[in-house]
């Protein structure tokens, strides 16, 4: 059989730069995809699907309730959109128009993140009005409370996530900073399928993940915590929400990976990153220019990635360059470049199998003696 690739004249990518959106951010098992294959070929009544695949999610994460949105963007929109109006049927029509509704979405100012677009436009597009504290280097608990007690505050938006910058924000403290206030908390934890329980323990009312990320579930963003928030969040579908629904696919395809992950063992599946890791790293030092090391996500995720250290002066070019390198050949390979302007690329194994591993190894010892 012909991969779509050769049928549609598609680039062969091997995507060694994580749950990445513009390279099809995972790869769902054979299971999943048998699921979402017959999905499309049944009708079902969308209700019971949302009530069973949000039971399951929530059963999983040890929360209250949960919905399935598109995808994780459109869980911050809506749950901020249900912050905002409820469950009024008058209110949900209105938003994006929020006159006479608490609409300030309070963040720390490094949790403005950038993942594609800015989490800002999230908030704006609910009728909501972001309001950073602090600065990009600095939130302190004072600033953030100062943030919270002005007049029209809707909720508090915490980012847990690699891409945060500045000093870490104590997360616990800031839910309880917003909760003195009665000011709901939202996390966006979009990649951080496998710390929900940590979330929510933080006392967040809602953690809004991608189920597209690890879990490799189709394209969906899970809302779990607080049953009122998770319902308001959901009838949301009635005003902006139209365009964030969740799709019979999602919802199944949500419904098969998260049986699959009940049933991870996941220490098993950590040792086995970390011999993914482990295998570039040792084969990756001995090329020539290369420095290699292992990092364990500094988000909090239970795996590793392979850092790269691109020494110009013997390796004959920069790490910019290397990374244009690897992207131009066939198959093409996506690895991280936030730290390219350093030196260093970052190279993540999640989704790859060994002989994609020996793939990269082949073609940077390739562009390397060349
Ligand atoms: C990926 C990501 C999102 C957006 O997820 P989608 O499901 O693609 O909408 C939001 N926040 C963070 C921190 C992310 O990493």
């Amino acid at each position: 059989m012909n991969s779509l690739h050769d049928t549609y004249g598609l680039t062969p990518v091997i995507n060694a730069a994580g749950s990445y959106t513009p390279v099809g951010v995972s790869r769902s098992t054979r299971a999943v995809a048998d699921v979402v294959g017959e999905s499309l070929t049944e009708f079902f009544v969308i209700e019971e699907l949302q009530a069973a695949a949000g039971a399951a999610i929530a059963r999983y994460a040890g929360a209250e309730a949960a919905t399935v949105m598109h995808c994780a963007a459109a869980g911050i929109t809506m749950a901020i959109a249900g912050v905002m109006a409820g469950v009024d049927a008058a209110r949900i029509a209105a938003l994006p128009d929020a006159t006479g509704l608490p609409h300030k979405v309070v963040l720390p100012a490094g949790h403005a993140v950038d993942y594609g677009h800015p989490i800002v436009t999230d908030i704006r597009l609910a009728g909501a009005t972001p309001v950073l504290a602090g600065t990009e280097q600095r939130c302190t608990l004072a600033e953030l409370e100062q943030a919270l007690a002005a007049p029209d505050t809707a909720c508090l938006l915490l980012v847990a996530s690699r891409l945060v910058k500045g000093e870490a924000v104590d997360l616990t403290q800031a839910v309880a900073a917003a909760h003195r206030r009665g000011v709901p908390a939202l996390i966006d934890g979009a990649a951080q399928d496998l710390r929900i329980p940590a979330l929510l323990a933080t006392g967040a009312d809602a953690v809004i993940i991608s189920a597209q990320k690890y879990l490799a579930a189709p394209t969906a963003g899970l809302v779990v915590g607080r049953t009122a928030l998770v319902q308001a969040a959901h009838a949301q579908e009635k005003g902006i929400g139209r365009a964030m629904k969740a799709t019979k696919e999602a919802l199944l395809g949500c419904l098969a990976a998260i049986g699959q992950r009940e049933r991870l063992d996941v220490g098993a599946w950590q040792a086995e990153q970390d011999t993914k890791v482990a295998f570039f790293v040792e084969r990756a030092a001995r090329l020539p220019g290369l420095q290699a090391q292992a990092l364990q996500d500094p988000a909090g995720m239970p795996f590793s990635r392979a850092v790269l250290s691109v020494d110009p002066a013997v390796a004959g070019r920069s790490a910019a360059t290397l990374l244009q390198e690897l992207r131009e050949g066939s198959p093409s390979i996506w690895v991280m470049g936030h730290e390219a302007g350093q030196g260093r690329l970052v190279l993540e194994f999640v989704p790859l199998r060994h002989d994609e591993i020996v793939r990269i190894l082949a073609r940077l010892q390739q562009v390397l003696q060349a």
